[in-house]
């Protein structure tokens, strides 16, 4: 049994470890952490307290895969619920579908009884306003609702080095069975209604219990592009080890043109438990291992493979 996750996932890792111990599934236990994740104010980059869209608005977004049957759940851009994984679990339970988005997502999460609530905090909102009036005036910012340019805004005030935050999940279970999981606020100040590689299953988020699971952090769109969780996974499966499959898909990365390039982070768990992180962010980079003999969780620094970063603003 074991649970690796990306370091804000400090909160929730005992319990995860915990809900394996007491017989819990992988996915299980992959919800079960992320919830404590999400229920914390204080990580503005998840759930309850996460940064806001550039209208103000915290969108959230969440995936779950059980890698024994590569049955999948995902929401995006869900607004006013406060666990959004539990959300994208109940897609996977309840529905012939794989991701619910927006309006559609709150509908279904009212039907299945889930706890609504404000996610903006006010210490979120006060660093929304802060961070916007660096780049615009007040009288912008209070028009922003009604303008027909907010397209131009999205690229100065998301600054992909500071803007992200993710939590990820992977867990394998007392019969062998791996989960992964991720949830989102996304990127602060994104345009509404995008969504990230979080919700995207085989860009942030991969499991497969014959080889292994792979998770994201970092610029989603850059994730979405090169499907890197399941590339991931594939280079598990032709005999890569886990640091191997983190290399390649940084790699690959690496070979991504245009004009919006950032960092990236990869977590790895293969099927014979052998772990690895990757960062193209900066040395120093964490992630934590918590096994069923350990008595408490083990910080692994990340793999530093840098990649090409760049950003052209408006
Ligand atoms: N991957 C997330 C997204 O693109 C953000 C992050 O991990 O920093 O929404």
């Amino acid at each position: 049994m074991m649970i690796i996750c990306s370091e804000n996932g400090k909160v929730g890792i005992t319990t995860a470890m915990e809900v394996l111990k007491a017989r819990g599934s992988a996915l299980d236990a992959v919800e079960a952490g992320i919830r404590l994740v999400e229920a914390n104010a204080e990580d503005h980059s998840v759930g309850l307290g996460g940064y806001p869209n550039l209208l103000g608005a915290v969108e959230l977004d969440a995936s779950l895969m059980d890698g024994s049957t590569r049955m999948s759940g995902a929401v995006g851009a869900i607004k006013g619920f406060a666990h959004p994984i539990s959300i994208a679990r109940a897609v996977l339970e309840k529905l012939p579908h794989v991701l619910l988005v927006g309006e559609g997502a709150e509908r279904f999460a009212r039907e299945m009884g889930f706890e609504e609530r404000e996610m903006l905090t006010e210490a979120a909102a006060a660093a929304w306003r802060e961070k916007l009036l660096r780049v615009m005036d007040a009288p912008t910012l209070a028009e922003l609702p009604e303008r027909r340019d907010l397209w131009r805004w999205v690229q100065l005030s998301s600054d992909p080095q500071r803007s992200g935050g993710t939590t990820n999940f992977i867990a394998m279970d007392s019969i062998g069975n791996l989960a992964s999981g991720v949830s989102t606020s996304g990127w602060f100040a994104k345009y509404p209604g995008r969504l990230g590689d979080s919700p995207i299953i085989g860009a942030g988020n991969y499991a497969d219990s014959r080889y292994g699971a792979a998770t994201c952090t970092g610029m989603g769109e850059m994730a979405i592009r090169a499907g890197t969780a399941r590339s991931a996974i594939l280079h598990l499966q032709q005999g890569a080890s886990p640091e191997e499959a983190g290399r390649r898909v940084m790699e690959d990365l690496d070979t991504l043109g245009g004009p919006y390039l950032s960092g990236m982070n990869v977590l790895i768990l293969d099927a014979q438990g052998r772990h690895a992180g990757m960062t193209s962010h900066a040395e120093g980079r964490n992630y934590l291992v918590l096994d069923e003999a350990m008595t408490a969780p083990e910080t692994f620094t990340r793999t530093l493979i840098a990649t090409r970063q760049h950003w052209q603003g408006a």
